[in-house]
């Protein structure tokens, strides 16, 4: 379980000429240097793929119109590219993304209060094979290159018109394990959040795993990292090894020690995500068991109601449940929010809730 995803994104064979969307600088100037040209036009093509967010040579008017000819004819510009999408009550847009294998992955839009969130895919499929999780029912298909990875982005800020200030939140909750892929991810990480570039908020950008800690050690040695979230969805080892077969590796009580080591920032918190299934990790005691496990190092708690999918035999929990779930937590101090929607974490749905449920 611990090997056997962690390698490289596969070289994807593309056709002839190679796809610039997704190079950094360095690759670039590689390219250029090739095609003859000074390395300055390097930086102007990053500028464009990232700042920009330029999908077409056409539009790179900062070049000469005899050398977009020349990459026109011996590189690729492509995109992953949107096939379907779906759009919720709540706002968010769902959208199925073809990659040049012809695989699809998931990328959802959340336009929410003063912030967009992007929720995004480091993987086709998934090896750890929650069972509560319709990605891990697929198994795993392939890593994404860290190109796709940030290609999703690009694709659904230009898709839903943003300009290049808007700010933005990424969270790795899509398709897929991302410490299995961290190498691509990190390469995406820094394009993303390249100044020059896309230009991200580094604290703005969350990854979520399912709790590999060979991962959790090797992100926590990066000096430039995203936030990290974890999702611990059972607050016993019986319970975990049966949702989430990862826990049969490593534990909660390894767990705890990955997270209890993890180099924090100021002020910066680990995201422990819960999932409610109701009848097996929504009991009042997994309540107390998740606030004990959480006062362990600075954390906040994201509860999950399931969402049910066809054939996961699990259901999402009772209004009453989640409402008492969240006032235990917050009654031991801790920072706790239930999303609501896709993605969407409301703050302050405990009071509400409680609230309702008082009167
Ligand atoms: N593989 C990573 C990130 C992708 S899953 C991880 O597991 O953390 C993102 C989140 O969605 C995880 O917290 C996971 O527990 C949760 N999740 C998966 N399937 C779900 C479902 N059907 N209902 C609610 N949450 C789910
Ligand atoms: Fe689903 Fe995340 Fe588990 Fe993979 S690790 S099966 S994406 S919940």
């Amino acid at each position: 379980m611990t090997g056997a995803w962690e390698r490289p994104a596969p070289e994807l064979a593309s056709g002839p000429n190679p796809n610039v969307a997704g190079l950094g600088l360095e690759a670039l100037r590689a390219l250029v240097a090739a095609l003859g040209e000074s390395p300055f036009r390097a930086a102007q093509i990053h500028e464009g793929l990232y700042r920009h967010r330029w999908t077409r040579w056409e539009q790179f008017t900062s070049l000469s119109k005899a050398l977009r000819a020349r990459l026109q004819a011996s590189t690729e510009l492509r995109w992953p590219e949107i096939m379907e999408s779906v759009g919720s009550e709540d706002g968010s847009t769902k959208h199925a993304f073809r990659l040049e294998d012809g695989s699809l992955v998931e990328g959802v839009h959340m336009p929410y209060g003063d912030r967009t969130t992007l929720c995004l895919s480091s993987q086709v499929g998934c090896a750890m094979g929650c069972t509560f999780c319709a990605t891990g029912l697929m198994g795993i298909q392939r890593n994404l290159t860290a190109g796709e990875i940030t290609g999703q982005v690009v694709t659904m800020l230009n898709a839903h018109g943003h300009a290049g200030n808007d700010p933005v939140n990424l969270v790795f909750m899509g398709m897929g394990e991302p410490l299995h892929n961290l190498d691509q991810v990190m390469a995406a990480f820094a394009l993303l959040t390249d100044p020059k570039g896309l230009a991200l908020s580094p604290r703005r950008i969350t990854l979520s795993t399912s709790g590999l800690v060979s991962g959790i050690q090797r992100l926590g040695a990066y000096a430039r990292r995203p936030r990290l979230a974890l999702s611990l969805n059972a607050t016993t080892d019986a319970y975990r090894d049966r949702i989430m077969p990862v826990n049969r590796v490593w534990n909660l009580a390894a767990l705890a020690a990955a997270l209890k080591a993890f180099p924090l920032e100021h002020g910066e918190r680990i995201t422990l995500e819960y999932v409610l299934l109701q009848g097996v990790t929504d009991s009042l005691e997994d309540g107390r068991r998740l606030a004990a496990f959480a006062q362990q190092f600075p954390s906040k708690v994201n509860l999950i109601p399931f969402n049910p999918h066809e054939g996961s035999g699990f259901e999402p929990p009772s209004e009453e449940r989640i409402a008492e779930l969240c006032g235990l937590l917050a009654a031991k101090g801790l920072t706790v929010s239930v999303r609501r929607s896709r993605g969407q974490d409301v703050a302050g749905a405990c009071g509400q809730l409680a609230r309702r449920h008082q009167d």
